[in-house]
């Protein structure tokens, strides 16, 4: 071997990733204009039933018709499965059988909220109020003395569904709970950060006129809110009970920075990985192995419920699959592969000490993969293996595709899982990949643009591998 010198040595041996705008200016452009249908989407998807929807609305658009297990299906067609209006799986259907394995992309769709409780309505010193009860791991206090919208369905006693959206459109009232002022925060000042605005404090302000007539209602504002209520959407109080009703952050998805180089917006986690597979999966039309994209319910809280991925959907859909090509399902699992698309925690300079630096991700450097999560020990983790970890990263380099790896911060400082725990228990090769985030489950979560775009790239590579 030729002898190197220092420099040349550097090089070959060792790691270090700059910003991808250092490597290839002409990304810049694409990402900003692939992020314009992500922006309209995070603001048109603000629970994971409107995300549902429109992830349908774009499969139809794109040809994508309901998936019938008693039909067959030939390559390059392309099928979707709505699991009850909150999860989806979208699929294109692949040149080989499926028990040479499918490509997997599993995102999820439910966000961090804070969702009505069964009997939500109360009236205190004639101010109405909606009783929340939150959804997801949220700084409670982030979400106080903010503009919030509310978004949901109600299902009738007569069986009739019906859908309420106030607070987006700029004429339609909003919604808040209220803080403490500064003057008499005192005590407020010593409660820990959790318990700075506590679960039992978040209280909806709803209405604070009282019902005009002259009978002696006990509680007129109340009646004023319910009547308004009842008036536009024909619902009585009976019926919060048979209702999900969520309270978000009001208004859309913004450009963020100077150079409109990021996006501020509500529901990054996970929409953002939604968006960019479900743009790769409809992009996706010829491909080697059937793809199955799924946007799923309740990551947030566990994967547990009916659209969550502990639940056997998906896997329903590949064993139907298998047997419409009269192939062994179980050869169809062992052989499948899956990106569990999550986004990680950013590295924020802001608060360092969180961070392990060299084994964080960051702004601008690209959709990061996460070779375990969990917490502590690795608690909870999938832990993908190392032979599936080469798999994909040289995949993505052999495409061109910008990448980078981290962890979810220092070991000590807490942690968390995503879908991939659930895939990989069905004995699939399971990785996490998404999009770095700051402010992470805040009303107003950040990603940069070109780490939104390398997602998409990743997902276009992975799904015709
Ligand atoms: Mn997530
Ligand atoms: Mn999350």
């Amino acid at each position: 071997m030729e002898k190197k010198n220092g420099k040349e040595l550097e090089k070959l041996l060792t790691y270090s990733l700059e910003h991808i705008a250092k490597r290839d200016g002409s990304i810049v452009s694409k990402s900003y204009d692939f992020c314009k249908g992500y922006k309209e989407f995070l603001t048109a998807s603000k629970t994971e039933r409107l995300a549902a929807e429109n992830i349908l609305s774009i499969a139809k658009e794109y040809g994508y018709s309901e998936f019938d297990p008693e039909k067959t299906y030939k390559a390059g067609d392309k099928v979707y499965v709505n699991n009850r209006g909150r999860a989806v799986i979208l699929s294109t259907i692949g040149k080989k059988t499926v028990d040479n394995g499918v490509n997997i992309v599993a995102s999820h769709i439910d966000c961090p909220r804070l969702d009505l409780k069964p009997n939500p309505v109360f009236e205190n010193t004639d101010i109405a109020y909606f009783k929340t009860h939150y959804y997801g791991g949220i700084k409670r206090y982030q979400w106080a003395a903010t503009p919030l919208a509310i978004h949901g369905v109600v299902i009738k006693t007569n069986g009739e569904k019906v859908e309420i959206h106030i607070g987006e459109d700029p004429e339609d009232p909003i919604f808040c709970l209220t803080d403490l002022l500064p003057h008499l925060s005192k005590d407020q000042g010593e409660r820990k950060m959790r318990d700075v605005i506590k679960g039992e404090e978040m209280n909806i302000l709803i209405a604070s006129i009282p019902f005009a007539d002259d009978n002696d209602v006990k509680e007129a504002v109340k009646l004023s809110a319910l009547a308004l209520l009842n008036e536009k959407y024909g619902i009585t109080e009976r019926e919060f009970i048979n209702a999900e009703l969520s309270i978000v952050p009001a208004g859309p998805a913004r450009d963020l920075g100077l150079d409109r180089s990021m996006i501020g917006s509500y529901g990054h986690d996970d929409r953002v990985c939604a968006y960019t597979s479900l743009m790769a999966e409809v992009a996706t039309t010829d491909p080697e192995f059937t793809s199955v994209s799924v946007y799923a319910d309740k990551e947030e809280v566990g994967s547990a419920g009916v659209a969550g991925l502990s639940s056997d959907f998906m896997e329903h859909f590949i064993i139907y699959l298998s047997q419409m090509q009269g192939v062994n399902y179980l050869t169809t699992l062992k052989n499948s592969k899956c990106l569990s698309a999550d986004v990680n925690a950013a590295y924020d300079p802001t608060f360092p000490d969180v961070m392990e630096a060299r084994n964080s991700c960051y702004l601008n450097k690209g959709v990061v993969i996460t070779k375990y999560t969990g917490s502590a020990g690795k608690s909870g983790t999938n832990d993908s293996t190392a032979e599936f970890m080469a798999e994909i990263t040289n995949m993505l380099d052999s495409k061109g595709c910008f990448w980078q790896t981290g962890e979810l911060g220092k070991i000590d400082q807490g942690g968390g899982g995503t879908v991939a725990k659930f895939i990989s228990a069905k004995n699939i090769d399971t990785v996490d990949i998404g999009v770095p985030v700051l402010s992470m489950h805040a009303p107003l979560e950040v990603v940069a643009k070109i780490d939104v775009y390398t997602a998409y790239e990743a997902f276009v590579a992975f799904l015709n591998r």
